[in-house]
């Protein structure tokens, strides 16, 4: 499992491998030390019922998507519809926009979960199985306000 954990100070997002992870590591944006306690399944890639850089036991699921991979697609299909459509071949040109909106629907599809921490939003990528819920705002809203406080950013 790689676990990309977020710097509770500056939000930094720090890339961990699960399997060898350490006691704690260094966010390379602010210096904070941030103690890690990696459970056993975690390291086993078996699930995730505790995260690791702020110990709360809630997460969320959401797709592995990359905004700006899906905005190229449509940036460029724009583009070359436009000069179709400058030429008056509006069919082709409304043809090209629909194929990449098509692209960018059937890239989404095929993405993975990501699974997420609703307190410190450390990321978590891997073969284990997704038990966690998809987002929820309320959820989100409580848990993170809870965390802040703890932290003291509020
Ligand atoms: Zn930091
Ligand atoms: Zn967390």
């Amino acid at each position: 499992m790689e676990i990309l954990a977020k710097c509770p100070k500056c939000d930094a997002g720090l890339p961990v491998h699960a399997a060898d992870a350490p006691a704690a590591i260094k966010c390379g944006g602010c210096g904070r030390d941030i103690p890690l306690s990696v459970s056993q399944a975690v390291r086993a890639d078996a699930g995730i019922e505790r995260c690791p850089v702020c110990e709360g036991g809630d997460f969320y699921i959401r797709k592995d998507f990359d905004p700006k991979v899906g905005l190229t697609v449509v940036i460029i299909g724009a583009l070359i519809s436009a000069g179709f459509y400058w030429f008056g071949r509006d069919l082709i040109a409304y043809s090209i926009l629909a194929s990449a909106a098509l692209i960018d629907l059937v890239v989404y599809g095929r993405l993975k979960d990501v699974t997420v921490c609703y307190r410190c939003h450390s990321e978590f990528r891997g073969s284990y199985p997704r038990t966690a819920n998809a987002f929820d705002l309320h959820t989100a809203d409580v848990l993170e306000v809870e965390y802040e406080r703890r932290i003291g950013r509020r």
